[in-house]
């Protein structure tokens, strides 16, 4: 059943610290995990409401998404409301109201709004209290309330829009509703509950977004790279991040340091993007003699853009010399700093191959490296 919605994203988030509705969970924009939601649901008509001077935002945060468009709200939520209604395209069917901060919606909770509209002039999700409920004055209880009957309204808030434009017509010009179901109420409609989602919580605090992270469904993913680079001529040689005075030096379009180029590449392998070689060819003379933090950077910037953390790093060089043993806590501290990991999270090591092969010959090092983060489902 085709529907319409009214996304309201104009608050401007004081208690939040800024405009929740913009901010990153789990990679994208709090407001698109409900605009894309509405869309999977057989929405093709979304308004969002935004404040003034926030069609950038909106623009950023939507970017590819199909069927909404924007328009200006008011002073409150019920103004934004109303301008949202002001826009429809259609009023004879099914619209829902959402508030843009609630992220969560399941396709489900939206089948069964619009399945209870079908006997009733309203339909909203509602959690039963499980506390008990308080009058409290000045630091003490005044009063135990009874918290029978009682419950938590959430939304989206279904309707059939004509029939919510007409309530609010007749809503009194000095009050203010604080739901948009209060306004069918008071006209005489009749609102069904529907079992609501722990989940579909508001997000109002700053502390909520910790609380919704951990909601989201992550897995753990362990990538692994390798590396070479030949000896030459030289008086130094970088070595993860740290420069080290060497009487030789590792010879590469870039500055060859073999240790951050492993770790870049197992980074990339958790993600499966490909390569140090595919996001910095080593063709582009961009590159020469480039340092190398700038490719950890880019991969660790990857992981963040998919909403994933790195967790823990661990990289081995394998040569007879420089020793690295007395510049491993300065490696293991430029990598942490990099990748804003605690110093516990970043181990180096090394090893000799005892003489043997390649690395044992002194002809080059090689390093190899092990990522572990964790991704958004
Ligand atoms: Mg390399």
């Amino acid at each position: 059943m085709a529907f319409s919605s009214i996304v309201v994203a104009a608050g401007t988030g004081s208690r939040a610290g800024g405009a929740k509705q913009w901010r990153p969970l789990g990679g994208k924009p709090v407001i698109r995990w409900s605009v894309e939601a509405l869309l999977g649901a057989g929405c093709d008509e979304i308004i969002v409401v935004l404040s003034d001077g926030a069609e950038a935002e909106a623009a950023t945060a939507l970017e590819g998404l199909t069927s909404w468009r924007a328009v200006r709200g008011g002073a409150q939520r019920a103004d934004s409301v109303r301008a949202g209604l002001a826009a429809l395209l259609r009023t004879d069917r099914a619209v829902l109201i959402h508030d843009a901060a609630r992220p969560f919606l399941k396709p489900e909770l939206i089948d069964a709004l619009l399945s209870a509209l079908t006997t009733a002039d309203g339909a909203i999700p509602a959690l039963p209290i499980a506390d008990t409920l308080k009058r409290g004055l000045d630091g003490t209880v005044t009063d135990t309330v009874d918290r029978t009957d009682l419950w938590r309204a959430q939304t989206p808030q279904a309707f059939m829009a004509d029939r919510l434009i007409t309530a609010y017509a007749v809503w009194p010009a000095d009050e203010t509703p604080t739901d948009d179901a209060a306004v069918v109420e008071r006209d005489g409609g009749r609102i069904a509950l529907v079992p609501g989602d722990p989940r579909l919580m508001k997000l109002t605090y700053p502390e909520d977004f910790a609380m919704a992270e951990a909601f989201i469904p992550k897995q753990t993913r362990v990538g692994t790279g390798f590396d070479v680079h030949r000896w030459g001529p030289g008086g130094a040689v970088w070595l993860c991040g740290v420069e080290i005075p060497h009487d030789q030096t590792l010879i590469g379009h870039s500055d060859a340091d073999a240790g951050l180029h492993a770790l870049t590449d197992a980074i990339l392998g958790a993600l499966a993007e490909g390569d140090i070689g595919d996001h910095f060819p080593p063709t582009d003379p961009k590159w020469k003699g480039a340092a190398s933090d700038q490719f950890l950077l880019h991969a660790a910037d990857m992981v963040t853009a998919r909403g994933g953390r790195i967790i823990h790093v661990d990289v081995t060089l394998i040569c007879e010399r420089p020793k690295v043993k007395p510049h491993r806590l300065g490696m293991r501290e430029r990598i942490a700093d990099l990748l804003v990991l605690p110093l516990d999270a970043v181990s180096v090591k090394a090893t000799t191959s005892e003489g043997l092969g390649f690395t044992g010959r002194n002809e080059g090092l090689a390093a190899q490296a092990a990522a572990t983060i964790e991704l958004p489902v």
